[in-house]
């Protein structure tokens, strides 16, 4: 260093205690601390221990008294000194201030080293304050370092409320990966059962705490045997070991879970849970096992109650027939692979085809698709709707077809119309805009529609059956006397028809007293009593064919008469019209 550098410096640092003396610790001595603070406090497995110990080293050579670090999130901040005190050294002796830096971050964090000496202490010479002063740099471009790292870790790994959150979890499934450890642990994902209900009983603060409380419950469980965190809202994933499983899972299987400081004021809090328990030894990666517990909650979550549910394969399997057929279905509609089968109805007592139901069949590669294959899948999603409009519109073209050749054979036909529409405030204008586009009379369609499970839906079911009726096309309420049909369904909804289900026909064993017999019968009476038309699917033998006359059950379908045909051999029945000859 030039001498004039060197004055300048030791202008700037006037200090009385630092003077051109010679050092108190050699140059060389002062490299080597240089040169070990850098390589401790750099390694990739930085010890605390070795770190402190070195900082006290360097503090007995230079007799220093006391270092503390202050640590600010940004200047406002440190201006209220509201931040984090660190204190490396201290023999309550260090009186004089001998340095102080103060660096602020560019993520606008503050940090403020500090160090003092006895009055007593040797007078340090310039050459120990700056190399003082250079690893008092390198100390503080550490913490700095590692404060930053630790903000972004708590926003790469922590939630906005504290709670370790899905990256934390990928991070401890890839670490159990990478180590080997993986197999044999048990991994969960669970959503809390009917949450939105218990935030309206208690308010959403106190449903807070009880996530809060919940989540501690299982993370206390689990302790150092895994991990559990919060994927946002009711939504949690957690893993763990197996000396733990049966403590766990009685946990989401259901506790009461307080929340107030005087653990008076409870809910019971359960869990639709998937459960996936690695095999012991499997080299499975942590993205299959995610796949496999959401699978496993995708189960969960179908049962009305809290579920677990542990995953097996066939529920991928399952998984993947329904995607296939979600992602087949557009090309599938767009290449007139549906095909629209008619099922007659009959006039029990003239044996003439008075109607049909216009069922879907989806031909898939030369194979013929049965609607139980395929419509609950794309009732999981509101491909049904298309699907509906689309039959709509074969039946309306048929129909207008026939129409135009003079055909006198009005059939009235039906056509099953999926709950999933119930919700579209549309349904009615784009049913009629259908049938009209295709000129077709509205007392010629009738919509089928099944039986509802909630409040909201009957209420929909309600409104579109009025509309319905108003536009004078004709409505049935399918399947019914299985599933959640009840008399308000029937009192309430002005219905035309009524299809009772072929589970509740009365099979050829059944005596003519039995249970069977006698709610058909009453249920029959019911209907007509009510001025509903009564239509008896699945209607397979010539007794049962008796029991409907016996019943004054007027229109009957079933394979007794046909199954659902293809268009072209529904026209050839049509042509002789009604089934005396098999008499
Ligand atoms: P669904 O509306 O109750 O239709 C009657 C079902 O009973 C038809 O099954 C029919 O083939 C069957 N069936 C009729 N007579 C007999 C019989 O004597 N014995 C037996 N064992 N079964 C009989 P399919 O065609 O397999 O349809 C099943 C269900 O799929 C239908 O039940 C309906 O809910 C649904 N579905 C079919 N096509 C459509 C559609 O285009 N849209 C909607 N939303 N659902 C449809
Ligand atoms: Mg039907
Ligand atoms: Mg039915």
């Amino acid at each position: 260093m030039a001498e004039n550098q060197l004055n300048e410096m030791f202008e700037k640092y006037r200090d009385p205690r630092i003077t051109e003396k010679e050092s108190v610790v050699d140059e060389a001595t002062a490299a080597v601390f240089l040169r070990r603070l850098v390589k401790c406090l750099h390694s990739s497995n930085f010890d605390r221990v070795d770190y402190v110990e070195l900082v006290q080293e360097i503090s007995r050579a230079y007799h220093l008294s006391k270092g503390v670090s202050e640590f600010y999130q940004n200047i406002a901040l440190e201006r209220r000194k509201e931040g984090e005190v660190f204190c490396d050294l201290d023999d309550g002796k260090g009186t004089i201030l001998l340095l102080k830096n103060r660096i602020v971050a560019n993520s606008g964090a503050v940090l403020i080293t500090t160090v003092y000496v006895s009055e007593d202490a040797p007078v340090l010479s310039l050459n120990d304050y700056n190399n003082l002063d250079l690893m008092m740099n390198v100390i503080m471009s550490f913490i700095s370092r590692r404060r930053l790292q630790r903000v972004v870790e708590q926003y790469i790994f922590f939630d906005e409320n504290g709670y370790p959150n899905v990256r934390y979890y990928l991070r401890e499934l890839f670490r159990l990966e990478e180590s080997g450890q993986l197999g044999g642990m048990i991994a969960v994902n669970f959503d809390l059962h009917n949450f939105a209900v218990i935030n309206m009983d208690i308010g959403r603060d106190n449903g807070d705490l009880v996530i809060q409380n919940y989540f501690s419950m299982i993370e206390e469980v689990i302790g150092n045997r895994g991990c559990i965190c919060k994927l946002g809202g009711d939504k949690f994933l957690c893993i763990f070991s197996p000396d733990v499983k049966n403590e766990v899972l009685s946990i989401l299987a259901g506790v009461p879970v307080a929340y107030d400081e005087n653990i008076e004021r409870k809910v019971k809090v359960s869990a639709a849970a998937g459960v996936y328990e690695i095999p012991e030894g499997s080299v499975i990666n942590k993205d299959d096992v995610m796949e496999r517990i959401m699978i496993a909650t995708g189960v969960a979550k179908k049962q009305d109650e809290g579920a677990i549910v542990f995953y097996d394969d066939r529920m991928k399997e399952t998984r993947e027939r329904i995607k296939s057929i979600q992602q087949r279905f557009r090309d599938g509609l767009a290449n007139g692979e549906f095909a629209v089968y008619l099922q007659p109805k009959v006039d029990v007592d003239t044996l003439e085809i008075v109607g049909a139901e216009a069922l879907c069949r989806w031909i898939s590669d030369g194979r013929i698709v049965m609607p139980d294959e395929f419509i609950p899948v794309l009732e999981q999603t509101t491909d049904i709707c298309d699907l509906d409009f689309y039959v709509l519109e074969k039946v309306c073209g048929a129909i207008r077809r026939n129409l135009d050749m003079g055909n006198p054979d009005n059939l009235r036909i039906s056509l099953n119309f999926s709950r999933k529409h119930l919700t579209n405030p549309d349904l009615l204008e784009h049913i009629l805009r259908v049938v009209d586009q295709y000129k077709v009379p509205h007392e010629m369609i009738e919509v089928e529609l099944t039986e509802t499970t909630t409040d909201v839906q009957f209420r929909d079911l309600k409104r579109v059956v009025t509309g319905l009726k108003e536009a004078g096309i004709r409505t049935a309420v399918d399947d019914f006397g299985i599933g959640f049909s009840s008399l308000n369904l029937i009192r309430e909804v002005p219905w035309d028809v009524l299809k009772i289900d072929r589970y509740f026909l009365p099979k050829d064993d059944e005596s003519e007293n039995s249970r069977a017999c006698r709610m058909f019968r009453h249920v029959v009476e019911l209907a007509d009593d009510m001025g509903l038309e009564i239509v008896v699917e699945g209607v397979e033998t010539l007794k049962q064919l008796e029991i409907l006359r016996e019943n004054g059950c007027k229109i009957a379908q079933g394979f007794f008469f046909d199954r659902p045909l293809p268009g072209e051999k529904f026209e050839e029945r049509l042509v002789q019209r009604n089934y005396k000859d098999r008499f």
